[in-house]
């Protein structure tokens, strides 16, 4: 298994990106790394993606939860 390389990425509607602690969100599906934005455990809903890399996805997932914070306050 690679890593620093993620293979999929949850896109669950119930699982929006929010602040989590770094390093949470990561998990294995299929073999590959997968991450999660809300950092939840279960109840995934798993899209691939083309070895994106992990550095990239938190960075956008922190943006995304900065910008909903921000819009509710
Ligand atoms: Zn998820």
């Amino acid at each position: 298994m690679e890593t620093g390389t993620v293979g999929y990425i949850c896109t669950a509607a119930e699982h929006p990106a929010r602040s989590a602690p770094s390093g949470t969100g990561l998990t294995v599906n299929q073999g590959k790394w997968a991450f999660c934005p809300a950092g939840e455990t279960g109840g995934h809903l798993w899209s691939a993606v083309d070895g994106a890399s992990l550095d990239e996805l938190a960075r956008a997932a922190a943006t995304a939860a900065r910008a909903s914070e921000a819009a509710t306050g």
